[in-house]
């Protein structure tokens, strides 16, 4: 449809590139060590890869499944040498993410399925929420769509200041009420306008509350959006820090198990050799990776694209960062 003809540009992909460099650093070393003094793949040098995956955060459930690809090649083609291992590996990797799920098509310029478009915002604290928004917003604004954010998360007393500046950087009107206000009220409040106003996508803010009460004050946001508009959210995104590693993995199973989630936005893989961990999240849930994080500026929002994705990994130019 020659959207990312449009969207991934030579900017992203150089963007992806570089971001990556940390993560492809480490997956190669590891893969590098794992077969040296070897020249066929054998059990020894399945075992040393399987350790390596794991090492480089592609997490285990997720190893196995590409190890045992792996396995089963081996097997039908005995004579397998360790230098073809490498495109065996990238094609099990992409495989893998051809495998996972694919988002529903929306994008910041193809037209949204419904208007207002709802986008609640949902992640523990730091994991770069507000930030997240601030980039899409910006990217809607700059494909022509009208956006208003909506500073639910009244829990902190910064929070609403830095959403304030972000609808400001991306020049996008906010609403908002004082720190300790009702998050249901200014989810209501800020819906309520984007329908009286005719806006195109909503963004909602949330607080990153790690907590018992995380279901119930994520289904009391949702029940009022449903006074105003019955099937809205349209889109629960969740934010994980692909800077941690494995706790981006078992926040994303706490709050998949708290609220429905509908999309994943994985950020802060720019700087950091965790970036094996956006396989393990792609294979493990049931829901698509939508966007990553590679940067804290309005730009460094990108659509997540699976094979761009492994061939930056697997890319062995090395480009000047
Ligand atoms: P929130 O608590 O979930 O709303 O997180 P914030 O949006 O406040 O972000 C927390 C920190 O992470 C801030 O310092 C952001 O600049 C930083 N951050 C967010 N996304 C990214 C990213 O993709 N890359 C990098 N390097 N930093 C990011
Ligand atoms: P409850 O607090 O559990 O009874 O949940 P409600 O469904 O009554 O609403 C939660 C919050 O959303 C309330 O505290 C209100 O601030 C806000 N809210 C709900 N309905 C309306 C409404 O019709 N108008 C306005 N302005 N706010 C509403
Ligand atoms: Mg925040």
């Amino acid at each position: 449809m020659g959207f990312f003809d449009k969207i991934f540009g030579k900017k992203e992909k150089e963007s992806l590139d570089q971001g990556l460099q940390k993560t492809k650093e480490n997956f190669f070393s590891k893969i590098t060590k794992a077969i040296a003094g070897k020249s066929t793949v054998d059990e020894e040098v399945l075992d040393n890869l399987e350790e390596a995956l794991v090492g480089a955060d592609v997490g285990i459930e997720t190893t196995v499944k590409i190890i045992e690809r792996i396995e089963a090649r081996v097997a039908k083609d005995k004579y397998l040498n360790t230098t073809e291992l490498n495109g065996l590996l990238q094609q099990e990797i992409e495989n893998i993410l051809v495998d996972a799920p694919s988002s529903n098509s929306y994008d910041f310029h193809s037209e949204l399925p419904s208007r207002p478009y709802i986008i609640l915002i949902v992640g523990v604290n730091g994991v770069g929420k507000t930030t997240t928004i601030g980039k899409l917003a910006y990217n809607f604004k700059k494909a022509g769509k009208s956006v208003l954010l909506g500073a639910a998360d009244t829990f902190r007393a910064a929070a609403v200041d830095q959403i304030t500046i972000w609808s400001e950087r991306a020049g996008v009107p906010i609403v908002k009420q004082p720190m300790g206000s009702d998050p249901a009220a200014v989810a209501f409040d800020t819906v309520q306008s984007a329908v009286s106003k005719n806006v195109d996508v909503v963004l909602i803010d949330t607080a990153g509350r790690l907590q018992a009460h995380l279901t119930e004050e994520l289904s009391k946001i949702k029940r009022v959006i449903q006074k105003v508009i019955p099937e809205a959210p349209h889109e629960v995104l969740l934010v994980l820090d692909g800077s941690t590693g494995q706790n981006a993995l078992e926040q994303a199973k706490h709050f998949t198990a708290a609220t429905d989630v509908t999309a994943l936005a994985i950020t802060k893989l720019d700087g950091t050799a965790k970036g094996g961990v956006v396989l393990a999240i792609a294979n493990q849930f049931k829901i698509p990776v939508k966007f990553i994080g590679m940067g804290e500026k309005m730009e460094d929002l990108l659509v997540f694209d699976k094979h761009e994705f492994v061939d930056s990994l697997f890319s062995l130019e090395d480009k000047p960062t």
